[in-house]
């Protein structure tokens, strides 16, 4: 169960409340390109406003190095929301100071005020508590439905809540009940699905999910630093030389349940319709790499998928944004949509390929974070979550 207070457990009627939200959504040329994570915010923002609180949101959007850069407003996040509310939205051109300050004194009930990045201001990822007491100061209590940055300890995701009555949002509830019951208290099998670029970014994940998974099936290119470690040459194929010790030691310790693809789809290059050839894992010939799982670890991952009562799956089996290497992914995805287990897939890659595939409706839930529940995966409190209100 979920140990923090809610917006359910306060009374906000009347108050304004300052909620972190995750609006790092793509934008291109002023135009939303994702609304998903805008959508996922509508729920706590409408439930404030029908107890009649006055609504103040801030996130961050993309990566504007602490100041101020138009490539990276938050107004057309805040013209989109307003769309898709089908009332006016306020927009600050800023997240504290004058612009701030003034859009929020003006705020009645049932408004929505959208306040500008806060990445504009570099004391934002340094979690400076002057920039967090000033945004405190704009409101009367603080939501942080921002599950995606719950893991990074900035101002508006943690110092903020150190001035404020601090709870949860419905998104982060969701989020935080669902990976949370799998990895504390997962219905059996519980099987994990590990892919993506790097190993590195996840050997504290394998090693938590040692401990709690029943098995662990490995794709993408992380595989081939688990190849490269058990002696196979693996040609040109990505591979991190600096954690082949490490990968040798969770091989070690995963024993059965650590499961490596047993065969791969090859290529000399990384480029749509170029010839592939299908080898079972052994040596790669140099000027060739490996780009996706073959057909006989889908068919093998897929039983384990279909006998699993749990599912987490973070990262594609292979490139899968180049259609001819694409397969491992999208199967892997067809595999989870037709298992009756519970199916969480994590941010990013996996849940873009189930959006792609169609299947969203098959899956039990696809996360907003991809770091953030990567960090929940690997047993680490988040700190965005830490600093809410006990119930
Ligand atoms: P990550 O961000 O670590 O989840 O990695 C995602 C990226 O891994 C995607 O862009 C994939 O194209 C890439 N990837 C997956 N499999 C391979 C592979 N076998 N070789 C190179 N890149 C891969």
């Amino acid at each position: 169960m979920f140990a923090k207070k809610s917006v359910r457990d306060i009374d906000v009627k009347g108050k304004k409340v300052l909620v972190r939200v995750d609006f790092n959504v793509p934008i291109k040329e002023g135009v939303v390109q994702d609304d998903t994570r805008v959508r996922a915010a509508l729920p706590t923002i409408n439930y404030l406003l029908e107890k009649g609180a006055a609504v103040i949101l801030c996130s961050h959007l993309g990566r504007p190095k602490g100041t101020p850069d138009p490539k990276y407003t938050m107004k057309p996040v805040a013209e989109y929301l307003g769309k898709l509310m089908g009332k006016p939205v306020a927009f600050a051109e800023d997240c504290v100071g004058e612009p701030a300050e003034k859009a929020a004194a003006t705020l009645k009930p049932g408004d929505v005020l959208v306040l500008e990045n806060t990445r504009y201001h570099a004391g934002e990822e340094k979690n400076d508590l002057d920039l967090a007491k000033q945004m405190a100061s704009l409101a009367d209590v603080y939501v942080n439905d921002a599950f995606g940055s719950a893991h990074r300890a900035h101002s508006s995701t943690e110092g903020v809540a150190r001035f404020l009555p601090a709870v949860a949002g419905f998104l982060m509830e969701k989020e935080i009940e669902y990976l949370g019951q799998a990895i504390d208290d997962p219905k059996r099998p519980f099987v994990a699905i590990l892919g993506g670029a790097k190993v590195s970014d996840k050997i504290g994940v394998i090693k938590n999910l040692l401990a709690k998974a029943d098995a662990i099936l490995i794709g993408g290119g992380m595989a081939n630093t688990f190849f490269k470690a058990q002696g196979y040459p693996i040609g040109d194929s990505l591979v991190e030389d600096e954690v082949l010790d490490l990968a040798r030691e969770l091989i070690a310790q995963g024993g059965t349940k650590l499961r490596l693809p047993v065969d791969a789809v090859i290529a000399e290059k990384m480029e749509e319709g170029v010839e592939t050839k299908v080898v079972p894992v052994g040596p790669t010939p140099d000027g060739w790499r490996i780009l996706d799982v073959g057909p006989q670890t889908i068919e093998a991952y897929g039983k384990v998928i279909a006998g699993a009562a749990t599912v987490v799956w973070n990262g594609p089996m292979g490139v899968f944004e180049v259609p001819t290497f694409a397969k491992g992914t999208f199967e892997v995805a067809k595999a989870l949509a037709a298992s009756k287990c519970v199916s969480i897939v994590g941010g990013g890659d996996s849940a873009s390929a189930i959006q792609k595939s169609g299947l969203a409706d098959k899956i039990t839930h696809i996360s907003t974070g991809g770091g953030a529940s990567l960090e929940m995966l690997e047993g680490i409190a988040l700190p965005g979550v830490a600093a809410l209100q006990d119930k």
